[in-house]
């Protein structure tokens, strides 16, 4: 087994930076983000082979080829967290919608959205690579979310020794469903605060904690370590990789064609794992993003312009996708550009608020990217459309279908997979609305949907309702730091 080494997606190359290393302490110098130096190539007969195996088997090989070393009962003990989620052979299920249309369903783990694809293995992992490290300290790991990344990451690190997470939410930013997944949680290593401002103000104050020297001086006083679970975090993309390889494999096996890959798309994690699939060799024809009507991302596949110089953040039905700084497009950049380039478009970013590819560059990136966007009005009316043929489909995938229309019109009648990355059960009373059932709030809004089309809620999102919020506290963004180091 070879071992891949990470590099800085600004500079720092041969820093000897294992998998182990980027999980444990995900922050890179040079500014940029720890990512992959190599990716293996397949051919045809590796795909023939890689499409008879099971989840796991073909996680081990994938994680193998790509050099990230997890010992092989570790890695089998955070496989075997998937056997929580709806359907025991994959976690990842897909059906088929229309002759041309697969959902890939990615939100059958305990918080009905995708991020626990990652975040359930990635708890295991993360636990396991610090009992590995005998005389290690405590970690402190901080989660900024927009409602779903939160809920995940406390599900997966929970009651875990060693490790204490604080997660901050924009107040008011979330779904009742989201809030409740955080706040009643119960356990002695969590702490939970609501943020006033939105969910870039959140990020962008968990991104000065980071930096922080009076903070990061305090915290080794206490002999705690920092981390972050956020999806700049590569153990993270590491599992979002496999679902991809494993959706087009299985649609491959059917009908021998590559598929286009729909990805509602935020911080680009999620889309990311789809291109480094691709990447890598798998029958994946296209990547397609789709955004909202904060839109960034798809000018940017669509113009080769990232421009956030005069944009406002807009509040829309999938608040997922409310974002305007993609992390994780640093990655492909420097996957598809290198060093020196990425460390431009950043720098401009920085400065100017926008960068600019050049023709070629954009050339290259739509081999791999195609985009469309989807404002609110079309988002709802797409849940309706989708119920009358009894798919009760969320926000965020219902902007996906408009990706698919879209690649119907352009290329007939090729083989489209929709990442659906939440549950329907998550936002409600968005549903309640395009369906026409009423204003109504979360609890109300998920009977009336479930009586309507005889669906059932979930387990996971019918307990909520009936436990005490216990990490209610809404905090200025300034007092953040004094009320993490006084709950430690
Ligand atoms: C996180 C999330 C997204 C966006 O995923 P990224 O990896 O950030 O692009 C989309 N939909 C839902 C429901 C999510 O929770």
């Amino acid at each position: 087994m070879h071992t891949q080494y990470f590099t800085g997606t600004r500079g720092g190359q041969n820093l000897g930076i294992t998998f182990k290393n980027t999980v444990l302490s995900p922050g890179a110098s040079f500014g940029g983000l720890y990512t992959l130096e190599k990716l293996p190539k397949f051919d045809s007969d590796d795909i023939k082979e890689f499409s008879t195996l099971s989840y796991e088997e073909l996680t081990r090989i994938i994680f193998n080829k790509l050099g990230l070393n997890v010992e092989r009962d570790l890695l089998h003990e955070a496989l075997q967290l998937y056997q929580k989620f709806d359907d025991k052979t994959s976690p990842a299920p897909l059906y088929s919608m229309t002759p041309y249309l697969y959902v890939q369903k990615l939100y059958c783990g305990p918080t009905r959205a995708f991020k626990d694809m990652a975040l359930q293995p990635f708890g295991e992992i993360f636990s396991g690579f610090l009992h590995e490290n005998k005389h290690s300290n405590d970690y402190l790991i901080l989660v900024a979310t927009s409602g779903d990344t939160g809920p995940a990451t406390l599900q997966s690190f929970a009651n875990r020794p060693n490790i204490k997470v604080v997660c901050i939410y924009p107040s008011g930013g979330t779904s009742d469903v989201q809030r409740l997944q955080m706040t009643t949680i119960n356990a002695d290593n969590i702490a939970v605060f609501g943020i006033k401002g939105d969910f870039d103000d959140t990020q962008n104050l968990l991104k000065e904690l980071l930096k922080d020297v009076q903070f990061n001086a305090s915290l080794r006083s206490k002999n705690i370590s920092l981390s972050a679970a956020n999806s700049v975090n590569f153990g993270r993309i590491a599992f979002q990789i496999i679902y991809h390889i494993y959706a087009s494999l299985q649609i491959h096996k059917i009908n021998g064609e590559n598929v286009h890959t729909i990805v509602p798309s935020g911080n680009f994690g999620n889309a990311l794992g789809a291109f480094y699939a691709k990447q890598m060799g798998f029958p994946i024809e296209r990547i397609w993003i789709a955004s909202n009507a904060n839109n960034v991302l798809a000018d940017f596949i669509n113009t080769g312009i990232y421009d956030i110089s005069n944009r406002n953040l807009v509040k829309t039905n999938s608040p997922a996708m409310d974002i305007l700084k993609s992390s994780n497009v640093e990655r492909m950049l420097f996957e598809l550009f290198s060093y020196s380039r990425t460390r431009e478009f950043m720098e401009s970013l920085d400065e100017n608020g926008k960068y600019a590819l050049n023709k070629e560059e954009l050339i290259w990136v739509q081999r791999y990217f195609g985009a469309t966007s989807c404002d609110d009005t079309y988002c709802l009316e797409m849940i309706k459309k989708y119920a009358k043929k009894g798919y009760i489909i969320d926000p965020h995938t219902a902007c996906g279908i408009k990706a698919y229309e879209t690649i119907q019109a352009k290329y007939p009648n090729s083989k489209c997979v929709l990442c659906s990355t939440a549950e329907w059960t998550k936002f409600a009373p968005t549903l309640a609305k395009a369906l026409e059932l009423g204003d109504l709030k979360d609890k109300e809004a998920l009977e009336a949907i479930s009586k309507a089309y005889n669906i059932p809620i979930p387990r996971q999102i019918v307990s909520l309702f009936n436990q005490p919020e216990i990490h209610s506290a809404v905090i200025e963004k300034q007092e953040l730091r004094d009320c993490i180091l006084q709950w430690l």
